[in-house]
């Protein structure tokens, strides 16, 4: 399929295709049986570039945008999601302060990132808030030119490993999600903490770690966007942001196809596929229509969020829902597909299916997902009644 990518967006993806198969394919076993952050390799992709890749030219990027992010994160989840998922959560956790934080904010926070000096977390999600962000329980008390914060977050991608935290805090308990406020932190603020790396069934080798505020003190100059508007900085981020994990999605399923492809273009099995398996051409057939009608929509969105479109919320959960749903059922087909050696380690296939399902957690389950979409129609509809 031609998706018209620009000269620009064709070099990056071939760029990004190489890099995976030299810099990340070789140590894909080990960093999943070992669930080893990929430090090294984030390292490798800094110099490349790719991590500076969302980021306009002023912050230490390359001027490209969340088509540029997708691009390589798609490559890269092709042959390992845990590390693309290590990649995209820089952007994560960047884009609050790309959206709402100040000049200064940018140059001082955004730079490192893009420069690969320093890694950056989101952190939203707590012990008793997943789904149901507005009712975090991290505090965030004034005092002075300080906010002192105490609390826990929990699942945070980059968790330990970043040096840079995009924190969402209390304000104002009596106002629920109107009363959250986002803050970026260092990780070397006094009172900051996290726990051990969570041992995952998928992206094992990305870190997930629980985070402490103990009386953090964090400078009330790093207040991101407005005092309990942290909500708004959340769901704004997240419109732009899961676009990314359905790239990341995206990048297993074509990984499961080419995985197919190779097994059933194989000398001893090409022959069986032309004549008797009819049945398995036509899962072969809905599986790769699957993955293409993934990139269009991802690519769409991507687009969208780089063209400047504000009504991002419907189309952003649609891709997200739909890639990742699809890489689950991309890895399901493909294991049917090859029967027997579908289920052997050593094919690779059973490590896709585990990533893909955790894909569909994230940045919000498929359920919550669901919930954006419908109310959002609705809402739009009404308006233009
Ligand atoms: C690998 C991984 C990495 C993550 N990284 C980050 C990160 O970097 N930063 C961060 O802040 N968070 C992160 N998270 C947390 C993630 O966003 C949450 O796990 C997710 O939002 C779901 O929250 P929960 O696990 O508390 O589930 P719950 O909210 O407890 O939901 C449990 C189940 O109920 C369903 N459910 C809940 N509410 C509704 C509803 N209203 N309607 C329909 N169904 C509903 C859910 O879909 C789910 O199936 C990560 C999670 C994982 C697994």
């Amino acid at each position: 399929m031609n998706y018209l990518l620009s000269p620009h967006e064709i070099e990056i993806q071939a760029k990004a295709r190489e890099f995976a198969q030299t810099h990340v394919a070789p140590y894909v076993d080990e960093l999943d049986r070992e669930e080893r952050f990929p430090v090294e390799i984030l390292a490798k992709m800094s110099k490349e570039g790719f991590l500076g890749a969302f980021f306009p030219k002023e912050y230490g990027g390359t001027g490209g945008g969340v088509m540029d992010l997708c691009l390589v994160t798609e490559e890269i989840a092709r042959v390992c999601c845990g590390v693309s998922t290590s990649y995209a959560a820089n952007a994560l956790a960047t884009f609050p302060i790309l959206l709402f934080g100040t000049e200064e904010q940018k140059k001082k926070y955004l730079t490192p990132v893009a420069k690969g000096e320093k890694y950056a977390a989101f952190g939203l999600t707590e012990p008793n808030a997943g789904s149901d962000a507005g009712g975090i329980q991290t505090t965030a008390v004034q005092d002075g030119d300080y906010y002192v914060l105490n609390g826990s977050k929990q699942w945070i991608t980059n968790g330990g490993e970043a040096g840079i935290y995009t924190v969402f805090t209390m304000t104002d308990k009596s106002r629920g999600a109107r009363g959250i406020t986002a803050f970026i932190m260092e990780k070397e603020t006094p009172g900051f903490g996290y726990g051990k790396k969570e041992s995952k069934m998928g992206i094992r080798c990305s870190a997930t770690r629980e985070l402490s505020f103990q009386d953090c003190r964090v400078p009330a100059a790093n207040m991101l966007g407005k005092k309990n508007m942290g909500f708004l900085v959340a769901m704004k981020t997240l419109d732009m942001s899961r676009p990314g994990v359905g790239a990341e999605a995206l990048g297993v399923s074509q990984g499961v196809v080419d995985k197919v492809l190779d097994y059933i273009s194989s000398a001893s099995k090409e022959q069986r596929f032309h004549t008797s398996f009819q049945a398995i051409q036509g899962k072969l057939a809905e599986l790769s229509t699957l993955v293409e009608a993934s990139r269009a929509l991802v690519y769409a969105v991507a687009r969208a969020v780089d063209a400047g479109e504000q009504d991002l919320a419907v189309g952003s959960a649609m891709s997200k829902m739909f890639a990742t749903d699809v890489s689950v059922k991309a890895a399901a087909l493909a294991m049917e597909i090859l029967g027997e050696d579908g289920a052997r380690r050593d094919m690779g296939l059973e490590k896709m299916f585990r990533d893909a399902k955790i894909t569909q957690i994230y940045e919000g389950t498929n359920e919550i997902q669901k919930g954006v979409i419908a109310l959002g129609l609705v809402r739009s509809h009404r308006k233009k009644k």
